[in-house]
């Protein structure tokens, strides 16, 4: 399966399916001079001598967030340099979200940037290896040094994802649930109806393509986030204050910001365009812990979103909201409100 990119201009191939690394990536390389690998140390160990044992001498990164610091920046580009990394040579980023982000960062700007790929190796990474964005962490907060840098293509061997740990498939599936809703319902309707057993890979195929797909057209019609890319943060509000204070996987925390989404949205509607409690039984049956959304702090959440980098305004929280499955829209909610909403789901619970 291919999906190209609608941009105006630079358009890119994201190549979708199980065993296309190598023949995919020998069409890219011929018209380098050179090629540079960046590899995850754990999908490196589990597969250098398998689906990686064409990978000659890779940089290895550590993986998950230690690849995002400012060291790893620097190991990463000061080795990129001594091995005489030229404008005509291509990176080649494989790994999960982190290493695609910190590689990817470091391909934009060694020598200004450079050409490459990104070979995503987890679920989660069909969401952050679309969309260009790359970055590495500040002592004040995830992904806040970055610049958009579109690869030259995206590789994603589904094969990958077969040695995940279950937690890290659930954390991703939270993102393939979100795009679902982004959709519609009736592509909610068939995840769940397809995941009713369990989350397994098995059946994520068509859905990991839907997600790219509906993924590419919030980024490509908003590449910088003025408007509508907004809309991929469904969820990411709280979730990302959750994730913070409890040191969840993000896709954990997502499901939990998507489930406050759905509750906050029939409020702000005043009718039930979520079934609360469907949704409940579904995300608690697949292990996500709704369970600590009853635990949190007003106050200490509050704190945590006004550091979210989406609020615009101090005394009000901007949220992306939905008036119906598939149907977005950005909202401020000021503080009391949303004070109120927070105990109320609580006290739902
Ligand atoms: P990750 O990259 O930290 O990987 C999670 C863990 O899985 C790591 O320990 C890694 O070594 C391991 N792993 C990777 N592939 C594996 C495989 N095939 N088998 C077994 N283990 C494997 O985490 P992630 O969830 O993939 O990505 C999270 C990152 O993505 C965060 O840093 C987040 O900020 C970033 N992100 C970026 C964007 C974007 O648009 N650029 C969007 C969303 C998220
Ligand atoms: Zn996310």
């Amino acid at each position: 399966m291919e999906i190209r990119t609608g941009y105006a201009d630079y358009n890119y191939t994201i190549h979708v399916d199980y065993g296309i690394l190598k023949d995919c990536i020998f069409r890219y390389t011929a018209s380098y001079n050179s090629v540079h690998f960046l590899v995850d140390q754990n999908v490196h160990a589990l597969y250098k001598d398998g689906l990686l044992s064409f990978v000659q001498n890779p940089i290895i990164l550590e993986g998950g967030e230690a690849s995002k610091s400012f060291d790893a920046f620097k190991h990463i580009t000061e080795t990129l340099l001594e091995r005489g990394i030229q404008r005509n040579h291509l990176v080649v980023v494989i790994g999960g979200g982190a290493t695609g982000d910190a590689g990817g960062f470091a391909a934009a700007t060694v020598l200004r940037g450079v050409d490459y790929i990104q070979v995503p190796t987890t679920l989660l990474a069909h969401d952050s290896s679309i969309g260009g964005k790359t970055a590495i962490n500040s002592t004040h907060g995830k992904n806040l040094i970055g610049v958009f840098h579109r690869p030259k293509a995206v590789i994603y061997d589904l094969t990958f994802l077969e040695t995940l740990p279950q937690h890290e498939l659930l954390s991703g599936f939270g993102e393939v649930f979100k795009h679902a809703l982004l959709k519609d319902e009736k592509t909610v309707k068939r995840l769940m109806d397809a995941t009713s057993n369990g989350v397994s890979l098995d059946m994520m195929k068509p859905f990991i393509i839907s997600g790219i797909e509906t993924k590419m057209h919030y980024v490509t019609s908003d590449e910088k986030e003025s408007g509508i890319r907004k809309y991929l943060n469904l969820g990411h509000t709280l979730g990302h204050a959750i994730e913070y204070k409890y040191k969840m996987p993000h896709g954990m925390a997502v499901v939990l910001g998507l489930y406050f989404m759905m509750f906050a949205s029939n409020e702000e509607a005043d009718r039930n365009i979520f079934d609360l409690d469907l949704f409940r039984q579904y995300f608690e049956l697949h292990g996500y812990p709704l369970e600590q959304l009853g635990t949190i702090d007003e106050a200490e959440m509050m704190t945590l979103m006004g550091k979210d980098k989406k609020n615009q305004s101090t005394d009000a929280t901007g949220f992306v909201l939905m008036h119906d499955f598939g149907q977005c829209y950005f909202t401020e909610i000021d503080s009391s409100q949303l004070k109120k909403y927070i105990s109320q789901l609580k006290e739902s619970l």
